[in-house]
């Protein structure tokens, strides 16, 4: 398939016009400084310089110009690479109004990019109509982080009230090194744990366990983790807390100063590294610091990615400093004999990548772990990704679907709640549900069944019509209670128990369940997923090592629901999944409950 990927920067466009069946690039094309005076086109060894100040709307229109006189055999679809995709967006995605409207949503996580690359799906969606435009999400290839890479160790309602944790990027360069390094071996990447460097103005480390990223070194933004051109990386927290509250900072000097003004030209002036090299050759002493810190975190990265993973196989390297830097190259993998990780000077020096050499290796023959150098080729990676989803023939929106847990608990009458609490007595909400009017009140009881009883049981509100208790299987053999699996509400036929509360005790006669999974949506969801209210469909569940299956889960749509998977502890803890994990609807005709 041919496919023409457009991979847009706030200052760059790259372009490849590839043929996915051979993996060649039929056409390259390449604009450089963006909006300024010195603005350029590069295809292959012509330079014609531009209009100054040439913007992206013209920049897109001039690329696809070129690629119409220059190729006979135009392209079967447009690939965009997009920095952010959410939570929601984790395999490439076929483009529509509805789909940009999301990407859009999301921009808030990624200010500086998501913008650009919107911007420029819209004119290349204006320029080229007729033909399918995919979105591949650098985000992506990191969906798969166990939550204890994922997570920060913030409180956890203020983690999911503002979407913070670690998402990854650089997804489509490490898919890609990936992809070359297990090619390059002949190996499946089943097999192969890779420690993926990506060491660019840009720079992310990713820990690659045997196909799936399990840690990497940037996190919520592209800010965490190795020191870059002009990013700081890994800084304490408190730092920022110091600068603001006694260096005159606020949020946007202190943003200025972590994302342009710091890492190499904050330590020595210039992001360059050449120029930083030659310096330091001078004996230029804030030039050497540069150098020092940047290997030395990169090399703590690799040991604590070993670590992680028990071991590592392939480091692989790509990247503008990765790829064409030899002395930072060794720099890094010194000391590093303890991993099995030996480079060979030579090798690494004479090492020279071309169209015809993506990969070149530069451990001597003794190194157990493969130390290899991979040509960055972000296009290649987009513009296979865009060809299997087209050749699946699905759209790829799949929508992901945050799962909520919940424990045991009760919602009761006002009536029971007096009994329980004392006369004239209101519940105290204490946390907010997703679904919203619901919360979590202050109040717990105690449940007492005919073989055993469960504390600190806590209870919901608003208050409720009739009283309902809703336990999980494993809770029903504490109890010694048989309660069937039943929606919220459905209450015929269902046994009692005792509760107690502070002020006595109460035996309501029937209401307790296990609640049925089920998930909440609005109706705009609904549509975009292709269900309706009541439909009893299967979702997936991908976590780390206990992927599952649910079937029997009913939809419940309402105006007024948050689109929330509700599990109970006991399939939580089957399927291995925490709260605000996500899982995927599977496509199969849906069946009404
Ligand atoms: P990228 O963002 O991948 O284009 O990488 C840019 C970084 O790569 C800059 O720090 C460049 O100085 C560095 N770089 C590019 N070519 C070389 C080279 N031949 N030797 C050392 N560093 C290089």
């Amino acid at each position: 398939m041919r496919i023409f990927a457009l991979n847009c920067g706030s200052s760059s466009i790259k372009a490849a016009l590839i043929e996915t069946d051979g993996g060649s690039r039929l056409l390259e094309m390449h604009i450089e400084n963006l909006g300024s005076a010195d603005c350029r086109l590069l295809i292959g060894e012509e330079r014609e310089a531009l209009e100054p100040g040439t913007d992206a709307k013209t920049a897109i229109k001039r690329l696809i110009a070129e690629l119409r006189s220059r190729c006979k055999d135009g392209p079967q679809a447009i690939a965009h690479r997009v920095v952010h995709g959410g939570s929601a967006f984790v395999q490439p995605t076929l483009l529509d109004d509805n789909v940009l409207s999301e990407i859009e949503a999301l921009s808030d996580l990624a200010p500086l990019h998501n913008p650009v690359a919107l911007a420029a799906i819209g004119f290349a969606r204006e320029q080229v109509p007729d033909l399918p435009h995919v979105a591949v999400f650098d985000t992506a290839f990191h969906s798969t982080l166990p939550p204890r890479a994922r997570e920060y160790a913030l409180p956890r309602d203020v983690a999911q009230r503002f979407g913070i944790r670690r998402y990854g990027f650089h997804g489509t360069s490490h898919a890609q090194v990936t992809r070359a390094v297990a090619q390059y071996l002949k190996s499946d990447v089943q097999s192969l744990r890779i420690v993926s460097c990506h060491l660019g103005n840009g720079a992310s480390v990713a820990a690659v366990e045997y196909g799936r990223s399990v840690e990497t070194s940037m996190g919520m933004t592209p800010l965490e983790g190795l020191v870059m051109g002009t990013r700081s990386g890994d800084v304490d927290p408190g730092v920022l807390l110091h600068l603001l509250k006694h260096g005159g900072y606020d949020a946007e000097s202190l943003d200025k100063l972590l994302n342009s003004d710091s890492g190499l030209k904050g330590l020595a002036g210039t992001n360059d590294l050449r120029t930083l090299e030659e310096r330091a050759g001078d004996g230029d002493e804030a030039s050497r610091l540069a150098l020092t810190l940047y290997a030395h975190r990169v090399r703590k990265y690799i040991g604590a990615y070993a670590a992680v993973m028990g071991g590592v196989d392939v480091i692989a390297f790509t990247g503008g400093i990765g790829q064409h830097s030899p002395l930072m190259r060794h720099r890094i993998l010194q000391r590093l004999d303890f991993l099995g990780a030996r480079l060979d000077e030579d090798r690494n020096r004479d090492a020279k990548l071309a169209e015809n050499t993506p990969v070149c290796e530069i451990s001597d023959e003794t190194s157990r772990a493969r130390l290899l150098v991979v040509t960055a080729n972000e296009e290649m990676e987009i513009a296979l990704q865009t060809a299997a989803l087209l050749a699946a023939g699905t759209s790829g929106t799949a929508m992901r679907i945050p799962i909520e847990i919940s424990a045991r608990h009760a919602h009761l009458t006002q009536a029971t709640i007096e009994k329980l609490f004392g006369p004239g007595h209101h519940i105290q909400p204490r946390t907010q549900l997703s679904q919203p009017g619901q919360y979590a009140a202050a109040e717990s009881v105690v449940l007492i069944g005919p073989r055993g009883r469960i504390e600190k049981v806590r209870l919901m509100g608003p208050p409720r019509k009739e009283d309902q208790v809703e336990i999980s299987r494993s809770d029903e053999f504490v109890l010694g209670i048989d309660a069937p699996v039943r929606l919220s509400g459905d209450l015929r036929n269902t046994p009692g128990i005792t509760l107690e509360g502070p002020a006595g005790r109460v035996t309501i006669p029937s209401g307790v369940i296990c609640a049925r999974r089920h998930i909440h949506m609005n109706p705009r969801d609904a549509r975009h997923l292709g269900v309706r209210d009541h439909d009893s469909v299967q979702v997936r569940i991908d976590s780390d090592g206990r992927d599952l299956v649910f079937s029997d889960v009913v939809v419940r749509v309402s105006e007024a629901f948050e689109l929330r998977l509700h599990l109970d502890t006991d399939e939580a803890n089957a399927a291995g999944v925490r709260q605000g994990d996500t899982c995927e609807l599977v496509r199969s005709p849906p069946r009404r409950a």
